[in-house]
């Protein structure tokens, strides 16, 4: 387990606008979370990074984006209408439900009392809407429990307009939802989240290379995200355990703060999904090689990664605790291109007008450096000792003040997050004293 405690977490990302209740105003709605300032920032850097390292900087990877909202045939031939579910108890002493794959169904966690769960009923945790006017059963449709069928969904536009060779990779980024019996553990599991995923097509008899070969991207993405690699396990799925569509799943876990837990998973997905639609739709999914061989249907390797889990794996190790002149000292350690804000400027005194100008004219000039992409930010309320403190635990790598001697000889400080060392450098090397 994690040394950090969850509650630290939680507190440090309402207090400094990471992440706040879903519709907290009015109580709340459980398992949504809305995101602050820094905290979509954050996200969009985890994002945006993976979208580069998975999709642009590879030569065989698209990607695509692809409707929430998807004829209800697909989450029947998909399988979800029959076997999304949770095994869900209910307490009959206190009404409340539970996964009953979580708990230890001897004794109720909310009321204590024992024996009061019976069998576990099945529940489908996707949430259902209708679309268009009429609400009858033919307007029924589910929001999507995985990005995954969007993608699946447009192979054959992928291959007709592109005419990528097999092995090739189809990536999207969005919102998924399931209606979770009981979220918890901050947004670790919610009801409203978002996924990165990929299902990489292969021949099928390729596809444990191709496994391999991810299992490595997987790895690669924890060091790009700063996970120390003592934090991350591999879980190898019983059969049992698997979702329906799989012939071999890894769970890749994180030591949490509430303890080891999936962090993503990936799947050999066979052709399942595939067959499925050629079976359901009677379109042929077959991919025909170049070479004139054989036609098939693609198998699948499918990493899918889940952002708010990766945020809270990100947070967690980034959580640091140290002591500063005596006084305890809370910092995130972030990577700096993960870093919501990189460099923050301050100016020592709110009242000297020369001061605040030079501090503004230095501010807007890293303002529109492409190396911090905006991510800078102008501090000048409170006491600088105060301002650093602050600055130290949203995770800000640099902070640069601006103070009566910078405008005699045109040098400024610059505060480094984790050593907490200051150092007097001139406005003329400035960039490179705040490389990231
Ligand atoms: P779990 O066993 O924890 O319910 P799962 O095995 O059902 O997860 P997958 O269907 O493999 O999850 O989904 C892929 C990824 O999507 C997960 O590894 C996780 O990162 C993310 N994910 C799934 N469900 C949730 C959720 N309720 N909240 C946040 N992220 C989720």
């Amino acid at each position: 387990m994690s040394k950090v405690n969850l509650e630290d977490i939680v507190s440090l990302c309402k207090r400094r606008g990471f992440i706040f209740q879903g519709s907290e105003v009015y109580g709340g709605l459980a398992g949504t979370w809305d995101y602050g300032p820094l905290g979509v920032a954050l996200k969009r850097n985890i994002m945006s990074l993976w979208w580069k390292m998975f999709v642009e900087d590879a030569d065989n990877m698209f990607g695509v984006d692809a409707a929430i909202l998807m004829n209800a045939k697909v989450w029947k031939a998909s399988g979800h209408v029959d076997t999304f579910t949770d095994p869900l108890v209910e307490c009959s002493n206190c009404h409340a439900r539970h996964r009953a794959d979580k708990i230890d169904t001897s004794k109720c966690p909310t009321c204590g009392k024992s024996g009061t769960f019976g069998e576990p009923r099945q529940f489908n945790m996707m949430l259902k809407t209708y679309v268009g006017p009429v609400e009858d059963e033919s307007a029924v449709t589910y929001l999507r429990p995985e990005t995954a069928q969007g993608i699946f969904t447009n192979f054959k536009n992928v291959v007709d307009t592109l005419y990528p060779d097999v092995p090739f990779g189809i990536a999207q980024q969005g919102k998924a939802f399931r209606n979770e019996i009981s979220p918890r553990d901050f947004v670790f599991r919610s009801r409203e989240f978002e996924q990165m995923e990929v299902e990489y097509f292969v021949h099928p008899d390729h596809w444990e290379e191709a496994f391999e070969d991810w299992r490595k991207c997987v790895h690669e993405w924890f060091k790009a995200i700063g996970l120390p690699e003592s934090m991350v396990h591999e879980l190898e799925v019983e059969a049992k355990d698997r979702a329906h569509y799989s012939k071999r799943t890894i769970d890749f876990e994180f030591d949490f703060p509430h303890g080891r837990d999936e962090l993503l998973g990936m799947a050999y997905r066979t052709d399942f999904d595939l067959q499925n639609i050629q079976r359901v739709s009677g379109k042929n999914m077959e991919y025909r090689p170049k070479d004139g061989s054989a036609p098939y249907v693609p198998h699948v390797i499918e990493p899918s990664f889940g952002v708010e889990r990766a945020i809270m794996a990100v947070l967690t190790a980034a959580y640091s605790e140290d002591e500063v002149n005596g006084e305890k000292r809370v910092f995130l350690k972030l990577p700096a291109h993960l870093a919501p804000v990189k460099v923050a400027v301050l100016p020592l005194v709110k009242n000297k007008p020369e001061l605040v100008a030079k501090a503004q004219e230095i501010y807007k000039t890293l303002k529109s450096c492409p190396l911090y992409s905006g991510a800078v930010m102008w501090v000048d309320t409170g006491n600088i000792g105060k301002n650093y403190r602050k600055m130290d635990e949203i995770g800000v790598p640099y902070c640069v003040t601006i103070d009566f001697q910078t405008l005699e000889d045109d040098t400024v400080t610059v505060r480094n997050r984790d050593t907490t060392k200051q150092e007097r450098v001139s406005i003329d090397t400035l960039k490179k004293a705040l490389s990231i």
